[in-house]
């Protein structure tokens, strides 16, 4: 029996971030030999939102091997030191959600089960005193992490704040330079083989065609080839995840700070973020249309914007969920073809980041061998199941008096993976990291404590060690943490001087 052929030919439709990251990082992962072909159609156009990251897209662009002043330059692009949340809990409160972690550990015990004991005896500040990126976001300073696990800034974790648009056309410039071949135009047909209902290949506009043994969706919400040619079927989340619309627009940046964070804010029947790039503020509201009209969420952004709008605002429409199968016969979808979840941790992108590397890890022949497509679906919907409690758990903890939505997602039931989470931290602050779950126990904590769930106890293993000497260390790593971050530059003047933006083309 001879092996089926290796893949030859991969053609990726829709050249938004998700088609541009998955052409420029095939060309750093696929053997030579395999041709990338990516067509995309600017009459379409892209979302033209997505503008936060997380940590992990460090190591995308690292694997490409991206200078990191190049690339903040020519995206207008910013750091990120975690996500302000305003009013989430109740009105008038905030927290952050830092990236890095808090404290240290001390004798082998977690330092938030040794902040809880010694918050029940009045001797611990708030946790955030204790994480050196929540003192860096709120004295408006960064400075990049360093590897000595004996410094402070070893505690540092940041990812970017970016321009969607210059990062696509960033990614594209890298990936034509490299080999990959761009095609401008619209798919009208996607003719499947008689046989086995794989994709053929995909014919544009005008009779163009051009066939594939692999073929990427990265058409968007459209979701062409996945859904409209194949039918891959969809979840919906929608009963947790009830808002469905968000009214975006870009303004004016208010004066010369740039807050190295994105803010999320509750409002009655949504929230509203903040992104700020170097040339201009990004923001949009998140809504649930059952809730408020697209009038008043309108207004509602407009009122709450801290510089002029830039452009009229533009809605867009959702639903939470996911593709049933991100992988079907010759196709994987990437983005928002695969699943939508909020932008609430901006994980989207990553997604996409970590869709392309399952893939290069499962690459399959032209045998398409079912093993290699279960486990890559597999792993999707496992990872997509994990952000989307992380979100829900926002939601439904909250106290807010105001906004039918507020009270839905308080009294909800919640999928039975986060209730056993929630159970276990309410308890004693435990909490376990499954199968290479995304967010951290740090980031968690977080947003578990933020949003007002206090364990009721704490490890007994906390109760072996000396409270004196504890309340001392506390107080030594606090100050340790605030002069650090204290010492840092203002974020735009680190970005003046290391990083100042481009002139987009
Ligand atoms: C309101 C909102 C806010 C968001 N904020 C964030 C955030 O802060 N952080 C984050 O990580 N993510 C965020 N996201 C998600 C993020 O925007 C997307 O994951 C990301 O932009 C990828 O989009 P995409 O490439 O899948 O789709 P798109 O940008 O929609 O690109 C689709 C591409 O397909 C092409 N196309 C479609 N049909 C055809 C056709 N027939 N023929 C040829 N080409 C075609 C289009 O021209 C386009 O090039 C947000 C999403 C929304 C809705």
């Amino acid at each position: 029996m001879t092996a089926p052929a290796p893949i030859r030919q991969i053609v990726i439709v829709g050249g938004g971030t998700a088609g541009w990251m998955a052409a420029a990082a095939l060309t750093r992962l696929v053997p030579a030999g395999i041709a990338v072909t990516l067509v995309e159609s600017e009459e379409i156009g892209t979302v033209g939102v997505g503008e936060a990251t997380i940590p992990p897209i460090r190591n995308f662009n690292a694997l490409l091997g991206l200078d990191e002043a190049d690339f903040l330059a020519a995206t207008q692009g910013t750091i990120k030191l975690g996500i302000e949340f305003v009013n989430w809990t109740r009105d008038t409160h905030r927290y952050v959600h830092p990236f890095g972690e808090f404290g240290f550990d001390i004798e082998g015990v977690k330092f938030h089960q040794i902040w809880r004991k010694l918050y029940e005896q009045g001797r611990a500040r708030e946790i955030e005193d204790y994480n050196v990126c929540a003192l860096a976001m709120r004295a408006g300073r960064y400075q990049p992490p360093v590897s000595d696990p004996g410094s402070i800034l070893s505690r540092m974790a940041y990812a970017y704040q970016f321009d969607a648009g210059l990062y696509a056309r960033y990614l594209r410039s890298y990936a034509e330079a490299r080999g990959v071949v761009r095609v401008e135009g619209k798919v009208a047909q996607v003719p499947l083989r008689a046989e086995d209902g794989f994709i053929e290949a995909v014919v544009l506009e005008g009779d163009r065609r051009i066939a594939g043994d692999l073929f990427l969706d990265c058409t968007g919400f459209r979701a062409l080839l996945i859904d409209q040619a194949l039918g891959a079927g969809w979840e919906s989340w929608s009963h947790w995840l009830q808002c469905d619309r968000a009214v975006a627009v870009p303004s004016e940046s208010p004066g010369p700070e740039i807050t190295p964070f994105t803010r999320s804010t509750a409002h009655r029947a949504g929230w509203q973020w903040r992104i700020p790039l170097q040339h201009r503020v990004g923001n949009g509201h998140v809504y649930c249309s059952a809730d408020i009209s697209d009038d008043e969420a309108r207004e509602t952004l407009l009122a709450n914007l801290d510089g002029a709008p830039l452009r009229d605002p533009f809605i867009l429409k959702f639903e939470a969920g996911r593709r049933k199968r991100a992988w079907h016969r010759n196709c994987v979808a990437l983005g928002l073809s695969s699943g939508f979840l909020e932008p609430l941790e901006s994980t989207s992108i990553h997604l996409i980041q970590s869709g392309i590397h399952k893939l290069m890890a499962l690459l399959p022949d032209t045998g398409f061998s079912p093993v290699e497509r279960d486990e890559y679906n597999r792993l999707t919907d496992l990872q997509m199941q994990q952000v989307r409690d992380f979100i829900i758990l926002h939601y439904h903890a909250n106290q807010r008096q105001q906004g039918d939505l507020w009270r839905r997602m308080r009294e909800m039931a919640i999928p039975e993976t986060l209730e056993r989470k929630l159970a276990l931290f309410r308890n004693r602050g435990r909490f376990f990291r499954y199968e290479d779950e995304l967010f951290a126990e740090s980031s968690w904590i977080a947003v578990l404590l933020g949003q007002g769930i206090v364990p009721q106890g704490w490890d007994p293993l906390a109760d072996g060690l000396d409270d004196d000497k504890l309340a001392t260390s506390l107080s030594r790593l606090h100050e340790m943490f605030a002069r650090a971050a204290q010492a840092m530059p203002r974020h735009e003047d680190w970005l003046a001087r290391n990083a100042p933006a481009r002139t987009p083309a």
